[in-house]
């Protein structure tokens, strides 16, 4: 048995995706407007097909419109960036993902750059991490909303003081929660693998955020008895005998649930709390482009 809270993002997330429904109709029958998500996958990887049939799923499942896109795997930068501009233009579509990665002939920057920032559901495009880093509220990076949403969720109002200690910088994960969590008046340490003494570090946080993509790479021992421990890595592992693939995520569940006073399991941690927050963030973005008042 477990000593830790089980934070269960497939509840949360659940909780999350009602709500969005609920406004999705509102935005319906009071406004006329539907929320059009548009969802572009340049080539066949496994994981990516696997995201984006969430996305839709979860998009139709609330009542928004879900435009999908499949490219080629040898689509050029130029085509790519022709659908972005239509899309851009169209105003059934509220938000534009391109999944990543994007295959070795595209660059990323030159796609994220080309999407309209407010057409953004990822909050990827430099104009929108400019106006977070700033103060505003632009649409912000999925995973790392989602991990806020977690922790508010499991501490309350309660994270200011608290030392949040981030494993990982990625502009996806790491850098966009550093800046949330200062918002909420953590004193945030974003560690990396540079960092000096990673255990140690990791031994004061109050608050600890693996996003590292290293399987069971946090250890039981490094983390402070009663934190709050929040797993973001996915990592898929070999075919057991049974022909099962395991999802693990980047902290030993099993040693660090016996410290912490709260985890993410890996699946039905954060996972399901980036699809919540790609919705929040796509009405979020219709309103905000037909002039009507945020949600709630
Ligand atoms: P990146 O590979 O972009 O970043 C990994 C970070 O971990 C880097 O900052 C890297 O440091 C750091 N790191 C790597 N090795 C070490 C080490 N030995 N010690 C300390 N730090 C280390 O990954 P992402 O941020 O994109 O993703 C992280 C994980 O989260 C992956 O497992 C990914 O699958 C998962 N993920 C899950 C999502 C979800 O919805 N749940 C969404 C997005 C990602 P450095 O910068 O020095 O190289």
């Amino acid at each position: 048995e477990t000593a830790a809270t089980r934070i269960d993002g497939k509840v949360i997330g659940g909780e999350i995706r009602e709500r969005i429904a609920r406004e999705v109709a509102a935005l319906q029958a009071d406004h006329g407007v539907t929320p059009g998500l548009a969802v572009v996958l340049v080539g066949g990887d496994e994981a990516s097909q696997v995201y984006v049939s969430h996305k839709r799923k979860a998009s139709l499942a609330a009542g928004m419109e879900s435009f999908e896109h499949y490219l080629d795997e040898d689509t050029s930068a130029d085509e790519l960036l022709a659908l972005i501009d239509k899309l851009n233009r169209d105003p059934a579509v509220n938000g534009i993902l391109v999944q990543l990665p994007l295959p070795a002939q595209i660059s990323e920057d030159a796609v994220l750059a080309a999407i309209d920032p407010d057409k953004d559901v990822d909050g990827f495009h430099e104009v929108n991490t400019g106006r977070l880093w700033n103060g505003g509220s632009p649409p912000v990076p999925c995973t790392a909303l989602g991990c806020v949403l977690l922790l508010q969720h499991t501490l309350g109002n309660d994270l200011a003081g608290r030392h949040a200690v981030i494993v990982g910088r990625s502009n996806i994960v790491g850098k966009p929660l550093a800046n949330l969590l200062l918002r909420e008046n953590c004193t945030v340490t974003v560690a990396h693998s540079k960092t000096r003494d990673l255990p140690g570090l990791c031994r004061q946080a109050d608050i600890l955020v693996a996003a590292v993509g290293r399987p069971k790479f946090v250890q039981g021992d490094w983390i402070k008895p009663g934190a709050t421990v929040i797993d973001v890595g996915i990592n898929r592992l070999e075919a057991n005998a049974d022909g099962k693939r395991r999802l693990v995520g980047d902290v030993d569940f099993t040693a660090a649930a016996e410290v912490a006073g709260a985890i993410t399991p890996v699946p039905g941690g954060v996972g399901p709390m980036t699809i919540a927050c790609l919705l929040h963030n796509t009405v979020r973005a219709t309103c905000q482009q037909k002039g009507l008042p945020l949600p709630a």
